[in-house]
């Protein structure tokens, strides 16, 4: 489950580290946006490309697992982990 009609043939999502500034493209978030997930159709054609906050990128990446679209992690590992400030 997507939340755009395009997304409907997604086969994967490729989860990238953004390069510049810009919000979270989730209705009513407005939040920094930490990672770009790239939709991808069953050919690899790229469908879309979301700014997500680090929150929202999660929930995709949960909801899509689920339905059934291969997730794969592009970022870089963050320099300190942010646990202890949880
Ligand atoms: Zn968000």
């Amino acid at each position: 489950m997507t939340d755009r009609k395009e997304l409907q043939d997604a086969a994967s999502v490729t989860i990238l580290a953004i390069g510049y500034r810009a919000r979270c493209t989730a209705p009513v978030c407005g939040n920094l946006a930490r990672a770009i997930l790239r939709y991808a159709d069953r050919g690899g054609r790229p469908l879309a490309d979301l700014e997500r906050c680090n929150r929202h990128a999660r929930e995709a990446s949960e909801r899509d697992t689920k339905a059934g679209l291969t997730i794969y992690d592009d970022r870089d590992p963050p320099p300190t982990s942010p646990g202890h400030l949880l």
